[in-house]
């Protein structure tokens, strides 16, 4: 097949817009969506120091090559990378390479944080036979990325969720009743009222992973396929699957979820969220007296 705008080979379909894209028209693609995202919710404006949270998977190192691109040149500001390391056997370490590589290859300041020093390796929690682990990955991750961010000086950071990931989370959280958290997922991460928080943006958040998937590829960006041993308990699976049917059926309705969640959130009329305080345990931002990562070390009798 052809690509719709050019005479080159497509390497991909777009059912929602019944297009075929070459290679280099599904880059430019990509990289407008995420520049313009970036633009539109100011996700940079007015910062300086951006971190990208790297785990050597697709997404991420597809974010990183796309900053560094849109703003790696511009002297009045800094990139840097950052690796949150789980403690996962046979699968973070060869990530890990991944992304070691590709910040060698850009010359970018690469950090790596550990749960061994600052929460509990996952594999240490699964041998307490543990059945739901991303519920503590996920805590255990955000706790650490937030310290790890304010210990760099970062102003904000990117996190590389793109469509699939963004609707999955929100359809996750209704189905959670998590209102704080539908309240806090904003594309620019400007929901935030504790000075210790470091916002989180999504430049990816309108981009479909499958696009993200074949941008990687075309662009040769070296990345880890793996899956992680835990992913099978994750309740995101039967989440995703769902979804995908749908959209199977019915091009662009992640789009048209995306849309209905943007448009809630400029309309005003996002859930309120309660301010957020400082956990009375490790001083880090939280909603509630306790935060989550040391209400689960304290349930796993662990002092860190
Ligand atoms: Fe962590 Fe779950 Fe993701 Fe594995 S699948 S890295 S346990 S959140």
């Amino acid at each position: 097949m052809k690509c719709s705008l050019c005479a080159s080979k497509a390497i991909i379909y777009l059912s929602y817009s019944e297009s075929f894209l070459c290679g280099k028209h599904l880059s430019r693609l990509v990289e407008k969506r995420a520049g313009n995202s970036m633009r539109r919710y100011g996700m940079i404006r007015g910062r300086k120091s951006i971190g990208v949270a790297v785990s050597g998977g697709k997404d991420s190192q597809s974010l990183l090559c796309i900053m560094h691109k849109l703003i790696g040149k511009d002297r009045g500001r800094k990139l840097s990378a950052v690796t949150v390391d789980e403690g996962i056997g046979g699968y973070r370490q060869n990530s890990i390479v991944k992304a070691k590589q590709l910040c060698g290859e850009l010359g970018i300041e690469h950090h790596i944080f550990r749960f061994s020093e600052l929460a509990v390796p996952m594999d240490s929690i699964m041998e307490g036979g543990k059945t739901d682990p991303c519920s503590y990955c996920g805590v255990f991750r955000r706790w650490v990325l937030n310290r790890a961010s304010r210990e760099l000086g970062l102003d904000a950071l990117a996190i590389g969720h793109n469509l699939d990931d963004v609707v999955q989370t929100l359809q996750l959280n209704i189905m959670r009743n998590e209102p704080q958290r539908i309240a806090r997922f904003t594309p620019n991460g400007g929901n935030a009222d504790n000075p210790g928080f470091v916002p989180r943006i999504r430049p990816l958040f309108s981009i479909p992973e499958r696009e993200i998937v074949a941008y990687a590829l075309h662009n040769e960006i070296p990345f880890h396929n793996g899956e992680c041993p835990y992913a099978r308990y994750a309740l995101r699976n039967p989440v995703r699957n769902f979804i995908n049917d749908m959209e199977g059926k019915y091009p662009g309705i992640k789009f048209r979820m995306l849309n209905s969640y943007l448009s809630v959130l400029e309309l005003g009329a996002s859930p309120g969220y309660e301010r957020m305080g400082a956990c009375a345990s490790c001083g880090e931002p939280s909603s509630s007296k306790t935060c989550k990562r040391c209400s689960f070390l304290s349930s796993l009798k662990r002092n860190i």
